[in-house]
C-alpha cells in the first residue's frame, strides 16, 4: 500500500466509514443440512476472488449472513470487495456498512446516539436528487432493546432532516433508505443495499464443460450454469489454437477471462478443427454443420471424462438458427452418452442479449470473428436423422478414436481466475 492511499480508520466518531461489507444469501439458507456446505463454498469463493485481486481480508460467518472485514484495507480496496461481491454467485444482497460493536457493558443508548450521528453523516454524503424523499428502517434482531423500532427510526429521521439536505420523508416509496439493524453483537448502519447475482455458490453444483464459441449465446449459457453452482471449463474449436494463445486480446480468450469473474476459476481448452475438416472431404449436402456439432460433442465427451465433468453445456436456443431445430439438437445429443445441457433452450435472443450485456460479454461476442468459417458457409439442413448421420460418419471415419485423439493432442490450455490470466 502506498502512503498516498488512505487507510480506513475505525472507529471514527460521527463519521460514516464502512468497516465491513455485509453479505446476504437467499436460497442457501433453504438448504437444510446442506447449508453449512453452501456457506463454506461461498466464503471460499469470495476468499479466492479477493486473493486473486491481492487482498486477504478476514471473512466471517454470522447467522444467515457473512461479512468481509475492511479493517486495515485502503479505501480503494473496499471498491474491490464490492466488485467481488457483485460478481460472486450465491450473493443476493451486499452493502458497505459501518458496524458499531456492542461490548458486554456498553451503554446501548450511547451506541444508538452514535448510530444516529453516523446515519446523518451518511445522508450528507449520499447524492441528493432535487426533491428526493427518504425513509429510515430499523430492524431489531435484539428484541430486548429498550426502544421500539419506529421510535428509533423517527429520531434518526429527525437528525437526518436537521443535518443533511434530505428533508422529505416517504415511508412507502422513498428514493433513499437509511438502515439501522440492531443485533446482539452490535449495530449495522448503512444506506444502499446492492443486489447481487443471486443463484448458488460455484462448486457444489458439479462440474460442466461448456462448448464456447465466439458468439453471444454460449458465454451466457456458461454463466447461467455457473450461477446455479456449476464449476465450468471451456472447450473451443478454432483454426489455429497455438497461434491464438499468443493473442491475449482474442475474442474467445477475452470471453473466458471475463467469464472467470463469475466462475471463479476456469480452464479454456482450444483445439483445432482441421483434423475434422480433412476427414470431411468434400460436399456433404448440407450435413456439414450437424456433423461438426456431433464431432464437437464427441470431443467434448472425451475431454469431459479427463476433467471429471459430468455434462456438456451449449448455447443452443430452440429454432434460433437453422442448425438449432429440435431434430438437430437431438441428433447432436445422440452422438454421445454424456448429457448435453442447454440452459438457454427456451429463451428469446433479446433476453440472451440482455444477460450478455449485464455480464460484460456482449461487446466481446460481437467482434468480427469466425471460429469455423469454412463450415458455416454451407446452408445447414434443418432436419437430420441420426441414422443417416451415422452412415456418413462411418464412411468418412469421423468416429475414429484416432481423430478425436489427434484433435485433443493439439489442445492448448489457458487458465483464468477472477477475471485474470493465470500462468500456465
Ligand atoms: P453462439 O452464439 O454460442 O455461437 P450460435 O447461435 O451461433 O451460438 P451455433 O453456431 O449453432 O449457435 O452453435 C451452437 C452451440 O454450439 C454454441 O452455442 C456452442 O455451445 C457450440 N459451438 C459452436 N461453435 C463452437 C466452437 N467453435 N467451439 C466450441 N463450441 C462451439
Ligand atoms: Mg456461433
Amino acid at each position: 500500500m502506498t502512503a498516498a492511499q488512505s487507510v480506513v480508520q475505525h472507529p471514527t466518531h460521527g463519521r460514516f466509514e464502512p468497516n465491513r461489507v455485509l453479505i446476504h444469501y437467499g436460497e442457501i439458507a433453504l438448504k437444510g443440512r446442506n447449508r453449512s456446505r453452501f456457506e463454506k463454498a461461498l466464503r471460499h469463493n469470495l476468499r479466492h476472488r479477493l486473493r486473486a485481486a491481492g487482498l486477504r481480508p478476514e471473512i466471517h460467518q454470522g447467522h444467515q449472513r457473512i461479512w468481509v472485514d475492511l479493517d486495515g484495507l485502503a479505501a480503494s480496496d473496499c471498491d474491490e470487495v464490492m466488485q467481488a461481491a457483485s460478481e460472486t454467485p450465491g450473493i443476493v444482497t451486499y452493502q458497505p456498512v459501518h458496524f458499531l460493536p456492542a461490548t458486554g457493558h456498553s451503554d446501548r443508548q450511547a451506541l444508538l446516539e452514535q448510530a444516529r450521528m453516523l446515519l446523518a453523516d451518511l445522508a450528507n454524503r449520499v447524492d441528493h436528487p432535487g426533491k428526493g424523499t427518504f425513509a429510515v428502517r430499523v430492524k431489531r434482531a435484539d428484541k430486548r432493546f429498550p426502544l421500539p423500532s419506529d421510535q428509533i427510526a423517527a429520531r434518526i429521521g429527525q437528525s437526518i432532516i436537521e443535518h443533511s439536505p434530505w428533508e422529505r420523508v416517504d415511508l412507502k416509496h422513498p428514493d433513499q433508505t437509511f438502515h439501522l439493524d440492531i443485533y446482539l453483537d452490535g449495530m449495522y448502519c448503512y444506506g444502499t443495499r446492492y443486489r447481487g447475482l443471486g443463484g448458488l455458490p460455484v462448486g457444489p453444483g458439479g462440474r460442466g464443460l461448456a462448448l464456447l464459441s465466439g458468439g453471444i449465446d454460449s458465454p451466457v449459457a456458461a454463466f447461467v450454469m455457473a450461477k446455479r453452482g456449476c464449476r465450468v471449463d471451456f472447450l473451443h474449436f478454432t483454426a489455429s489454437p497455438a497461434q491464438q494463445r499468443k493473442d491475449a486480446d482474442h475474442a474467445v480468450i477475452q470471453l473466458a477471462r471475463q467469464l472467470s469473474r463469475y466462475t471463479g476459476h476456469s480452464r479454456l481448452f482450444m483445439v483445432p478443427y482441421d483434423h475434422f475438416d480433412m476427414a470431411l472431404h468434400g460436399d456433404q449436402r448440407g450435413h456439414e454443420v450437424i456433423l461438426f456439432r456431433r464431432f464437437v460433442a464427441r470431443t467434448g465427451e472425451a475431454l469431459a471424462k479427463r476433467l471429471k465433468a459430468l455434462a456438456l453445456i451449449t448455447g443452443d436456443s430452440l429454432g434460433q438458427v437453422a442448425s438449432q431445430t429440435m431434430e438437430n439438437m437431438v441428433s447432436t445429443s445422440l452422438a454421445v452418452r454424456i448429457p448435453i445441457m442447454r440452459p438457454l433452450v427456451g429463451l428469446d435472443k433479446a433476453d440472451i442479449v440482455d444477460i450478455a450485456r449485464r455480464i460484460g460479454t456482449y461487446e466481446m461476442s460481437i467482434q468480427p470473428y469466425k471460429d469455423c468459417c469454412a463450415l458455416l458457409d454451407h446452408r445447414p439442413r434443418t432436419r437430420t436423422l441420426p441414422y443417416n448421420l451415422e452412415n456418413i460418419e462411418q464412411q468418412l471415419g469421423l468416429t475414429d478414436p484416432a481423430l478425436l485423439q489427434a484433435t485433443l493432442d493439439d489442445a492448448v490450455c489457458l487458465q483464468f481466475a477472477a477475471g485474470r490470466d493465470l500462468e500456465t
